[in-house]
């Protein structure tokens, strides 16, 4: 539960949070493939202290 996956791209200002993994990554792969930005993706998720 909880978690999130921030996804930016490096070359514009392409980015964008997500709770899905999939779901980022189809947002990241889809980027990468129409713009050959070179992005990358982070989980963000809160854990605990
Ligand atoms: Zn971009």
């Amino acid at each position: 539960m909880g978690e999130r996956f921030h996804f930016v791209c490096h070359e514009c200002t392409e980015e964008g949070v997500y709770e899905d993994r999939d779901e980022a990554l189809d947002v990241k792969n889809d980027h990468v493939a129409a713009t050959e930005h070179r992005v990358s993706m982070e989980n963000i998720s809160e854990r605990p202290a």
